[in-house]
C-alpha cells in the first residue's frame, strides 16, 4: 500500500508518498508560494526532477499539482489516483483533545478547528492541506497526526504553569509540547537499538534542528519535554527565544516602544541563534565556523545554546531519577559532533561520557564511551515515516475491505 504523507504550511505544501511494503520513498515534493506570485511545485521521484513554475492560487490547486506531478506519465511515480491507498497529514495541535494518531471524519475536523486559538499560525494551513486533500481526493482515507499527542502524558507537575489555575480550565493555558512524532519514532528505534523493551527504559530524545525540543521519555511515555503552549518556550532555537522571565516583554515594549506583536515577533523570528550571534546567522553552520574561527559573536551564541540544552539533560536525569540512554537527531543533532560535544562536555559526574572518535558520525550510532554509564545514540529521525506506519495502522483494514479483489468480484 502507498501512503502519501502531507505536511501542510500557511504557503506550502510538503509531501512524500511512501512505498509500506518496502517503506522506501516513491517520490518527495513541495508546493511553494501558495497564494503568492511565483508559486512553484518541485518533485523527485525515480531519480527524475520535475520542476514546474505555475499559478497555485490555494491549497487546492496545489493539491491538484501535486497529483499532476505524482501521476506524470514520465515524472511521475504511481499511474493513477487509485494507486494512493491513504493519506497521513502532520497536525501541529492536537490540544488535550488528541492523545493519538485518528482517522479523520468531521468531528475530528470540527475538534481541529476548535484548536486554532492554541494554535493561530499553524492548524489554519493543517486545516486548509486537509480540505483540499479530501477535496481532490474524496475517496482517499486519511489520519491525523500530532505533533502534542506523544506528550499526552505528561503529569500534571509537568504540564502545569504557575499560574492561576482558572486559566488552565478556562483557557487550557498549559505546557503541550511539539515534536512529538520526531521524540516518539526516535526513542522507539533507541529501544531497538539497546535491545531492552521501551517500558524499562529512561530515555533523554535531544531533536535539536532549526527549532529544537528536548523531551524525557520514561516507559515509553514522554514525561517532560521543553516546548510548552507553543514552540516558543524551552531551547534557544535558530530564531527563537526559548525560555524567558515574560518580564522581558513588558521591558522591550516600554524602552523601545516596540506593539506587543513587534516584540513576540522578535522573540520568534529574530533571537535564538540569530539573535545572540548579532544576525550572524540562525543557521547553526554558520554559527558553528563562527565560533571555531574567533567569531565571539558566534562562540557567544554557541555556549549559551549548549548551555541550555545541558541544564534541560541535567533536569530530565533528575526528573526521571537516571537515564539509559540520551539520542541526538534532526539537522543539528544528526550532522555536528562540535554541538554535541560541547553540550555534553563536563557531565561525567552524571555518568556521561563521548567517545570523541565514535561522535564524528552522521548516521545512526552509538557515539558514547565503553565507560559511559549512559549511553548516548545519533539516531535519524523520520516523521514522514513515523506519519505513514500510523496512517497505515489506522486505515489497513479500510484499504483492504475497499481494494480486496474478493470483495471487489462480490461488489459486482
Ligand atoms: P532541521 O530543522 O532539522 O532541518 O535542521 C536545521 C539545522 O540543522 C540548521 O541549523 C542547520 O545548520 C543544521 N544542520 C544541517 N546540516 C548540518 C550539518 N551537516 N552540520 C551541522 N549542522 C547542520
Amino acid at each position: 500500500m502507498n501512503i502519501l504523507v502531507i505536511n501542510a504550511g500557511s504557503s506550502s505544501l510538503k509531501y512524500q508518498l511512501i512505498d509500506m511494503t518496502t517503506e522506501s520513498i516513491l517520490a518527495k515534493g513541495l508546493c511553494e508560494r501558495i497564494g503568492i506570485n511565483g508559486s512553484n511545485i518541485e518533485q523527485k521521484a525515480g531519480g527524475k526532477l520535475y520542476k514546474k513554475t505555475l499559478p497555485l492560487k490555494n491549497h487546492v490547486e496545489a493539491f491538484g499539482a501535486l497529483v499532476d506531478a505524482l501521476t506524470d506519465a514520465e515524472y511521475g511515480a504511481v499511474p493513477d489516483l487509485s494507486s494512493i491507498g491513504a493519506a497521513g497529514h502532520r497536525v501541529v495541535h492536537g490540544a488535550e483533545a488528541f492523545t493519538g494518531s485518528v482517522l479523520i471524519d468531521d468531528t475530528v475536523m470540527q475538534a481541529l478547528r476548535d484548536n486554532i486559538p492554541l494554535a493561530p499560525l499553524h492548524n489554519p494551513a493543517n486545516i486548509m492541506g486537509i480540505e483540499a486533500c479530501r477535496a481532490v481526493m474524496p475517496d482517499v482515507p486519511m489520519v491525523a497526526v500530532f505533533d502534542t499527542a506523544f506528550h499526552q502524558t505528561m503529569p500534571r507537575r509537568a504540564y502545569l504553569y504557575g499560574l492561576p489555575y482558572e486559566y488552565y480550565e478556562q483557557y487550557k493555558i498549559r505546557r503541550y509540547g511539539f515534536h512529538g512524532t520526531s521524540h516518539r519514532y526516535v526513542t522507539a528505534r533507541a529501544a531497538q537499538l539497546l535491545g531492552r523493551p521501551i517500558e524499562q527504559l529512561k530515555l533523554i530524545s535531544c531533536h535539536m534542528g532549526n527549532g529544537s525540543s528536548f523531551a524525557a521519555v520514561e516507559g515509553g511515555r514522554s514525561i517532560d519535554t521543553t516546548m510548552g503552549l507553543t514552540p516558543l518556550e524551552g531551547l534557544i532555537m535558530g530564531t527563537r527565544s526559548g525560555d524567558i522571565d515574560p518580564t522581558v516583554i513588558e521591558m522591550l515594549m516600554t524602552s523601545t516602544g516596540m506593539s506587543l506583536a513587534d516584540v513576540m515577533s522578535v522573540l520568534n523570528k529574530r533571537s535564538g541563534l540569530l539573535g545572540l550571534s548579532a544576525g550572524l546567522s540562525s543557521d547553526w553552520r554558520d554559527v558553528k565556523i563562527g565560533a571555531q574561527t574567533g567569531n565571539d559573536a558566534a562562540l557567544r551564541a554557541a555556549e549559551v545554546f549548549a548551555y541550555r540544552a545541558k541544564k534541560y539533560i541535567g533536569g530530565y536525569i533528575a526528573a526521571m531519577n537516571g537515564c539509559d540512554a540520551i539520542l541526538f537527531t534532526a539537522g543539528i543533532g544528526e550532522n555536528d559532533s562540535f554541538a554535541r560535544a560541547l553540550i555534553l562536555k563536563g557531565m561525567e559526574y552524571l555518568g556521561i561520557t563521548l567517545d570523541p572518535e565514535r561522535n564524528q558520525t552522521r548516521e545512526e550510532a552509538l557515539i558514547s564511551a565503553d565507560e559511559s554509564r549512559v549511553k548516548v545514540f545519533v539516531v535519524p529521525t523520520n516523521e514522514e515515516l513515523a506519519i505513514a506506519r500510523d496512517t497505515l495502522a489506522l486505515t489497513g483494514t479500510i484499504y483492504t475491505r475497499y481494494h480486496s479483489p474478493a470483495i471487489e468480484r462480490s461488489l459486482v
